[in-house]
Formats: C-alpha cells, sequence, structure tokens
C-alpha cells in the first residue's frame, strides 16, 4: 500500500461534515463535551510483536475508555502516527484495517490528524472527543462517605496479558484483551455513579486517583473482587494496569449496575488529596501484604 493509498483509506473513514476531506489546513470542531489524549510508544507501552490491526484497534480503544470513564460517548479522532520503515505496505494495509473495524465499533470517524516517518519507534497518538447527550458528567471527585467502591468487570487480564505476550503465548484470552481492551461503553447513562475513573494504571492505583480528588478513603476488600484468574497472583492482578475496567463508586441506595461487582465503600472523607495510601486493603493476609509490597503503600 502506497502512502498515498494510505491516506486515502484514512479519509474514507473521516467525518464528511468537519473533516473536509482532509483537504484544508484543519478540520472544523464537531460539538463536544469532552476530549482526550493518549499515546502509545513501542516498548513502553506495547511490545512492537503485535499485529497493525491490534494497535490501531487499542490506541483508539484506550481513548475511547477515558471518554467512558467521564459519562460521555466517544464520537470523533484525532490521529497522530509516527512509523519507522518497518512499518511497510503490508503493515500499513493492516493497521487500516484494525482503524476500520475500530471505527465502525467505536462509532468514531477521523477528523484528522499526521503522519510521519520515525528515525526510532512506532508512535500511535490519539486525540478523542465525546458528547455527554444529556447525561452527567463523570469526574474523579465525585465519591462521598457511604458509597459503593464497584468494578465494570474482571480485573487483571492486562497484566496476565502482558504476562502471557512475554511468555511467547500471543493467542491466549488474556493476551488478547491485553492487545484489543474493550472499552465499557454498555455502563454509559448508569445512575448513582459518584467517582469514575477507567483502570488503566491498576485498579488499586485508579481507585487512589478517584479517593485523592475526592478527599477520602476507600476499603478495597480483595475477596470481593472478580478476578480473571483467581488462582493466580491477586497482587499481580490488582497492581498491574491495561484493564480498561471502570472503577466507580456509587450512591448507597442505588442498584448495582448488571455485570458490576462491588469491591469495597468509601469510609472517610475529610482525607488530604496529596494522602499517600488512601485505599485501605482487606482480604487474605498473604495477599495484601504481596499488594502492599508491589504498590509500596504502607499498612494502615
Ligand atoms: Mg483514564
Amino acid at each position: 500500500m502506497s502512502e498515498f493509498n494510505f491516506i486515502h483509506d484514512l479519509r474514507s473513514l473521516s467525518d464528511p461534515n468537519h473533516a473536509l476531506n482532509f483537504e484544508d489546513d484543519a478540520a472544523t470542531l464537531p460539538a463536544a463535551d469532552v476530549i482526550c489524549t493518549d499515546t502509545l510508544v513501542e516498548t513502553v507501552h506495547f511490545l512492537g510483536t503485535e499485529p497493525p490491526q491490534a494497535l490501531a484497534h487499542k490506541v483508539l480503544a484506550v481513548n475511547v475508555s477515558d471518554v467512558v470513564s467521564m459519562n460521555a460517548r466517544a464520537t470523533h479522532a484525532l490521529l497522530n502516527l509516527s512509523l519507522p520503515k518497518a512499518c511497510d505496505s503490508a503493515w500499513r494495509a493492516g493497521f487500516i484495517e484494525g482503524l476500520e473495524r475500530a471505527c465502525a465499533g467505536f462509532g468514531l470517524r477521523l477528523l484528522g490528524g499526521d503522519t510521519t516517518r520515525s528515525p526510532g519507534p512506532l508512535v500511535l497518538t490519539a486525540t478523542v472527543t465525546g458528547v455527554l447527550e444529556g447525561r452527567t458528567l463523570w469526574q474523579r471527585s465525585g465519591a462521598r462517605l457511604g458509597d459503593k467502591v464497584c468494578v465494570g468487570g474482571r480485573i487483571g487480564r492486562g497484566a496476565l496479558g502482558l504476562r502471557d505476550m512475554l511468555n511467547g503465548r500471543a493467542d491466549t484470552a488474556m493476551a488478547e484483551h491485553f492487545q484489543c481492551p474493550r472499552p465499557r461503553l454498555d455502563l454509559l447513562g448508569s445512575e448513582g455513579v459518584g467517582g469514575c475513573a477507567d483502570v488503566s494504571d491498576g485498579l488499586i492505583a485508579d481507585l487512589a486517583h478517584i479517593c485523592r480528588a475526592s478527599g477520602v478513603c476507600a476499603v478495597l476488600d480483595l475477596d470481593a473482587v472478580p478476578f480473571a484468574e483467581p488462582s493466580e497472583d491477586w497482587a499481580q492482578q490488582v497492581t498491574g494496569g491495561d484493564d480498561y475496567q471502570l472503577v466507580f463508586t456509587l450512591r448507597p441506595d442505588m442498584p448495582v449496575p448488571p455485570g458490576c461487582a462491588v469491591v469495597g465503600e468509601v469510609v472517610e472523607e475529610g482525607v488530604e488529596p496529596h494522602a499517600n495510601q488512601p485505599v485501605i486493603l482487606k482480604g487474605p493476609r498473604a495477599a495484601v501484604e504481596a499488594a502492599q509490597t508491589k504498590t509500596g503503600f504502607v499498612h494502615f
């Protein structure tokens, strides 16, 4: 696939009303309530052995996940690609294939972007906008004393997927999740959500972000966490990232959204925003200690 064809195919994914066929110096801005951007760097965020279809999916998915964590539906994307020589025409064709599938799956249209040659690693950046459509904006600062702490689904698939990939097993279900995470669009509009974040840094770290932003402490009960592999290392699964689940607090009188699990509660308010360890771990002693060692958290 020539460079010309590459741009041509990207154009077919563009928004006819705003991208102006990529012929102008800029696009016009569609209505949007939230915007985010995320960069994936080869060997830092991905191994480099992933197929281009998966990388195209992932660079959009991680941004869509951030937009969903604010209760918004992703609508548009800007894409900046820095491609080393190894990204030949077959690679570019695979990347377009992955983009087409991801754009269709997420309901995204391209607004524009930039493609450059990279003398170093492959670098992929997407900027994604989203709309609230009348829903309430979810923020990390929305947690309140007495809220339940919930997760949207299994925790640990990102960490275990990376483990499998590093062991040369790219075809396991976990590795598939690591390469092609599925943001939780189905949870948009859930009622009674307080503070919310997506699990990209690891469940403990992302819950700690919510706690610090809200000035609260939360108990996380490891016995209640729906682990991807309950028989495997729990500490790895709650500290590894790349799950792209949602972690959120829920007002105490609200029903738990379908498929979600209650994993703890908000127990203290008025906590300094820079509190070292706002997440109090509960559960089997060995698991708690292992998780504390991994996060460097001090015991409460
Ligand atoms: Mg996030």
